[in-house]
């Protein structure tokens, strides 16, 4: 199919697409790597009358600055899937980004993008979420930044006002023996998640949990934060039988909307699952050296 005509626009800065936006009115948008927009725009699901290009917006930074690995909204997936940065200080985004789609579309796609899409399935939104990172906003009235908690409202719904735009992403550094790990469920690899789960765990010297959070993610109409119940594991080294009662419990409890691809009663089995695997490997990376951190003005 053939998309509705829009308008082509090239922003230079993010400060000249907010100035684009707001003249192409409320229903002109952003163009990242168009990976969502361009498919949804050829199957009449979108018909934006102004699109303003924001891929020379600024450059595509990773750092890590104050405490906190900084991105550009314009990395791109491959990028976090393969930044030796990315790797060392926030191992989860890369791990989740090697999920998204194919090769092709991690080549394109965009941090920005995947969070201002809102896609209750995106895995980069339930790694935000469980990070507790942080969203860089920019709109007429100014800077603003929003938790990433708050961004999403409900499928492909965030609380961004129609001419702002996400200008970065900050994923705060853990500190210690931290582990982490994402896992999701696939019919095939490169579909979209029919279930995520993504923990981070801290120990002491002593193999003690001293903190824990988890999100599960594709299941509802965006992550679902279930860190209260995985306080339960912290003040003792964490034991099987303690993470399997955790994940029994917050399968049952979490809710799971409907799916073409399976039942809620068996992705409610498969949450139970993802967790136990995802506390289980974020604790044994823990144990074993966790991540460093704390390495300030690095880039790549
Ligand atoms: C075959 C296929 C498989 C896929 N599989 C997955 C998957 O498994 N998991 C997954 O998470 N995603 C998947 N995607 C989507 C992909 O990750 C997209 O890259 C991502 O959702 C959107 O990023 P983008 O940079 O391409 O944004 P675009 O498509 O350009 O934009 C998406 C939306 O976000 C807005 N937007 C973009 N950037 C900004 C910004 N900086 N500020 C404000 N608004 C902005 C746009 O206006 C638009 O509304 C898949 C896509 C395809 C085509």
């Amino acid at each position: 199919m053939y998309s509705a005509p829009f308008e082509y626009l090239r922003a230079g800065s993010w400060e000249d697409a907010v100035a684009q936006l707001q003249r192409g009115g409320e229903d002109a948008h952003v163009l990242a790597g168009g990976q969502s927009l361009v498919p949804m725009m050829m199957l009449g699901l979108a018909a934006p009358p102004v699109l303003v290009d924001v891929g020379a917006a600024d450059e595509r930074t990773i750092d890590v600055r104050d405490g906190s690995l900084v991105l550009s909204a314009l990395v791109r997936h491959v990028e976090l899937e393969h930044s030796e940065l990315v790797r060392r200080t926030c191992p989860m985004l890369a791990e989740a980004a090697g999920y998204i789609g194919n090769v092709r579309v991690r080549h394109r796609g965009t941090i920005g993008g995947s969070l201002a899409h809102g896609e209750s399935t995106a895995e980069l939104a339930t790694v935000a979420v469980a990070h507790q990172a942080t969203v860089r906003v920019l709109g007429p009235s100014g800077r603003r930044t929003v938790p990433a908690s708050e961004l999403f409202v409900t499928h492909l719904t965030t609380s961004l006002e129609p001419d702002e735009v996400i200008t970065g992403v900050e994923f705060p550094l853990t500190a210690g023996h931290s582990g982490s790990c994402f896992l999701e469920m696939t019919r095939r690899a490169g579909d979209f998640a029919m279930a995520e789960a993504a923990a981070t765990v801290s120990l002491d010297v002593d193999g003690r949990c001293t903190h824990a959070r988890l999100v599960v993610g594709a299941v509802a109409d965006r992550p679902t934060d279930v860190s209260e119940a995985a306080r339960a594991l912290v003040g003792e080294p964490p034991a099987d039988a303690a993470i399997t009662e955790l994940a029994r419990g917050v399968a049952e409890a979490v809710e799971i909307g409907p799916s073409v691809h399976a039942g809620v009663g068996y992705r409610r089995e498969m949450v139970a699952v993802l967790i136990t695997r995802a506390l289980g490997t974020a604790i044994s990376r823990a144990a074993s050296g966790g991540t460093a951190t704390s390495t300030n003005g690095h880039r790549v």
